[in-house]
């Protein structure tokens, strides 16, 4: 059996920056090639989508998502604090 070539471990984190469909991704790394702080390892499964092993280091900066080629084979999930939307306050005395 050969020797790894490294090893890591996920790093516990409460946030899932990332959500892969298995059935669009093939697996081809370019996602986690522009990843500016290496979130993601290669999967040692050929053609599987990337494991993420530092989930806490994404910034949220997208660059992975605009990399991948597959459209919907990758996309972002901001932290529930960030999806929240401020919408005009109605003026009850315009009837709103
Ligand atoms: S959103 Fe940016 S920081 Fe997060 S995994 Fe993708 S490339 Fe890396
Ligand atoms: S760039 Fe897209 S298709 Fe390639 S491994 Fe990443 S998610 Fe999968």
């Amino acid at each position: 059996m050969s020797k790894p070539e490294y090893e890591a471990r996920v790093i516990p984190c409460s946030a899932r920056p990332l959500r892969f469909d298995a059935t669009k991704c093939v697996g081809c790394n370019r996602c986690l090639e522009v990843c500016q702080v290496d979130v993601m390892l290669p999967n040692p499964q050929k053609g599987a989508p990337p494991l993420v092993f530092y989930p806490g280091e994404c910034y949220y900066c997208g660059s992975c998502v605009m990399a991948c080629p597959n459209p919907g084979a990758l996309s972002l999930v901001h932290p529930l604090m960030n999806q929240t939307k401020f919408i005009p306050m109605k003026d009850p005395a315009q009837g709103g």
